[in-house]
């Protein structure tokens, strides 16, 4: 989509400071970053949330969770990490393209905000 700015960063129009590429996504650190580990892991093709998710997206899912599971590991989150994907605007999703949180590096509260 012409005017998603997550499309730009997987097109490589807008600039995010990288740090894994493949041909099915990006992942890339939060601007305005939560934790000290706060990583955005976006497919390529545009999905609008996972809302818009199902069984025919099992194996994107699957090599997104994986790479995160890789990412933590190279970040150094031995004592774990949190994984949020917000869908609507209750749950503060501010940008209508799907992204997954990788968020690590500190103590996290439960429930959240
Ligand atoms: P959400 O509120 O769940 O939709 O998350 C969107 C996230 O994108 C927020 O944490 C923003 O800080 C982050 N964000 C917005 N624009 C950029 C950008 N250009 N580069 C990196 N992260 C961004």
């Amino acid at each position: 989509m012409s005017d998603c700015l997550f499309c730009g960063i997987a097109e490589g129009s807008v600039e995010a400071d990288r740090v894994v590429e493949d041909d099915r996504l990006v992942a890339f650190r939060d601007i305005n970053p939560q934790a000290p580990t706060h990583i955005l892991v976006i497919p390529k093709r545009h999905i609008a949330s996972a809302r818009e998710l199902g069984d025919d997206e099992g194996p994107l899912l699957g090599h997104m969770f994986a790479v995160i599971a890789q990412l933590a590991a190279d970040e150094g989150l031995e004592r774990g990490y949190r994984v949020v994907t917000n869908v609507g605007p209750d749950a503060g999703q501010s940008v209508d393209h799907l992204h997954v949180h990788l968020l690590g590096g500190r103590p996290m509260s439960w429930p959240p905000g």
